[in-house]
């Protein structure tokens, strides 16, 4: 074909595009064309449009995107039935993921999809019930919002309507319970705070339970936490205790010193008495002794005044024992009632707290054993347990005196109390040895923990006069399980406690 021709061809082409009105298309202008030079009528291959499905397509599996990818490559190579093939395998990998016959595998995606909505279900309906006693039940609108979600919740037929609709109702509700929870609970911290400045004001003078409510309005201070609580619930048991005990024995106290006043007004009455009785008795004598004429008359008289005058004495002297050994009874109760106030006065802390260093004594520590094993059972958190021995600590007594070893062991709990955190439990175990209690803490935590005290140990000598010592210690660390008492968690750690020592001492162990 000459480019004339060429040319006259496409003139022609144009001219009988116009005359049959037919949009300028690439298309429809090939087709003129090919009916001019008298070629068959084969329409262009549409590959933007199927570029444009294809994209549309997006694949849910890779199947479907090896046949999404097969798809694009037969559009590049022009091939139908490429084509043909890769739509076809592409659809049938939608509806059949796996080998089975199609209408087979949308049963088996379907029930997959309603049990695990089922299962979704009973989940959100046991986290509703298991938080519905914080929410108190006081609120009967929320209590029936609550009934009526968790029957949705566990019917079978019930739709995603519906739990959707009785969700957020329940939802709504929520707000406005927790709002008020939060504001109860403020509330009531606030009246714990009143009722107990109230009892400390009004216990002035009993220095000790002034200085136990002190601690007892420190303790609720919020932020507030379970642990805290049990705390102040502890001490709170000790100053109840203790109150009734010195109650009791100051009300024994107190009636022994009754009957004692009353045993005192009885002698001095019966003095009274016998003074009388003798008065009476000079007086008749001496009535006597005036109608006495001769010396033989005055003898018996004077026999009587002698006898009555011995009585009398004897009388005295009795009485005189009696209030004396009174006077002393009284005195050794007023004695027992100073000792009972000053017991009293020691007793808050000796109760839980070694004397010496104020560390937690063992009573102490049993109690916050008990505390933090529920914790972690409750929480299934770690819970770790470190022994500390100070090495050569008698050496260190030897050498600076047992005063010095005092303050030592008084500088170690300063040292290690500011290096652990406030959740810690720091317990004076015997001599020099402790305990140490970390919750929240798996055995490389808490390993890491006491190397942080050694450290600490170092950077912080204790002073002996102007000498500086330094002061090491040993210490195992173990891990509770989950069954495991403190008594033998406790042991554990002691044995790799035992390890380091032998193994050159100033070192911490797992165990
Ligand atoms: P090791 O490194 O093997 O632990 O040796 P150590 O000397 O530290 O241990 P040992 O058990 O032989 O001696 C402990 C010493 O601690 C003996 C005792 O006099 C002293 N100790 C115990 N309680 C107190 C205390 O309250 N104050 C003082 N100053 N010393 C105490
Ligand atoms: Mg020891
Ligand atoms: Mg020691």
């Amino acid at each position: 074909m000459t480019p004339n021709n060429h040319t006259q061809i496409a003139r022609e082409a144009f001219r009988k595009l116009a005359t049959r009105k037919l949009p300028p298309t690439p298309a429809n202008y090939q087709m003129c064309y090919n009916e001019i030079i008298g070629h068959p009528n084969v329409a262009g291959f549409p590959e933007a449009n199927l570029r444009a499905i294809s994209r549309a397509l997006s694949a849910r599996n890779p199947e479907q995107k090896k046949w999404l990818d097969q798809l694009d490559a037969s559009i590049g190579k022009h091939s139908w039935q490429g084509i043909e093939e890769a739509l076809s395998e592409f659809t049938r990998a939608m509806t059949e993921p796996t080998t089975m016959v199609a209408a087979d595998g949308a049963i088996q995606t379907q029930d997959r999809a309603d049990s695990d909505h089922t299962e979704l279900r009973m989940k959100i309906a046991s986290m509703i019930e298991c938080g519905l006693p914080a929410l108190g039940s006081a609120d009967e609108l929320f209590s029936r919002k609550s009934e009526d979600l968790l029957r949705i919740l566990r019917d079978p037929e019930s739709t995603v309507y519906d739990v959707h609709t009785e969700l957020g109702d329940f939802s709504h509700r929520l707000s406005f319970i927790a709002e008020e929870q939060a504001e109860i609970k403020i509330v009531l911290l606030d009246l714990l705070h009143l009722i107990l400045e109230n009892v400390s004001a009004l216990s002035l003078d009993d220095s000790w339970l002034k200085g136990q409510v002190d601690g007892l309005l420190a303790a609720v201070e919020p932020p507030l936490d379970l642990r805290r609580l049990d705390d102040v619930k502890q001490r709170v048991r000790e100053v109840m205790a203790r109150q009734s005990v010195a109650k009791a024995r100051t009300l024994e106290a107190q009636e022994e010193m009754r009957r004692m006043l009353s045993d005192f007004i009885g002698r001095l009455s019966s003095m009274s008495e016998s003074s009388f009785t003798f008065q009476h008795k000079i007086e008749e004598s001496a009535r006597r002794m005036e109608g006495i004429k001769t010396f033989e008359d005055l003898s018996p008289l004077l026999q009587d005044i002698i006898a009555t005058a011995r009585d009398m004495a004897k009388q005295t002297s009795q009485e005189h024992d009696q209030l004396e050994s009174l006077k002393n009874k009284a005195s050794a109760t007023e004695e027992e009632i100073t000792k009972l106030q000053q017991e009293l006065l020691r007793a808050s802390d000796s109760a839980r707290h070694d004397p010496l260093t104020s560390a937690l004594n063992r009573k102490g520590l049993e109690e916050a054993l008990i505390r933090e094993i529920a914790i972690m059972r409750r929480k299934e958190t770690p819970l770790s347990v470190a022994f500390l021995d100070i090495d050569n600590f008698k050496k260190l007594n030897d050498r600076l005196g047992h005063e010095s070893g005092d303050a030592a062991l008084i500088h170690l709990v300063n040292i290690v109390r500011l290096s652990l955190r406030p959740a810690d439990t720091l317990a004076r175990y015997g001599g020099e040895e402790f305990v140490i209690l970390m919750p929240d803490s798996a055995l490389g935590d808490a390993i890491k923990a006491m190397q942080r005290c050694q450290r600490d140990l170092t950077k912080r000598f204790f002073l002996s006069g102007n000498e500086k010592v330094l002061i090491t210690f040993s210490a195992g660390v173990a891990q509770f399980s989950r069954e495991e008492s403190g008594a033998d968690a406790i042991r554990r750690a002691d044995q790799a406690m035992y390890l380091a020592k032998r193994t050159g001492k100033n070192r911490v162990l797992g165990g």
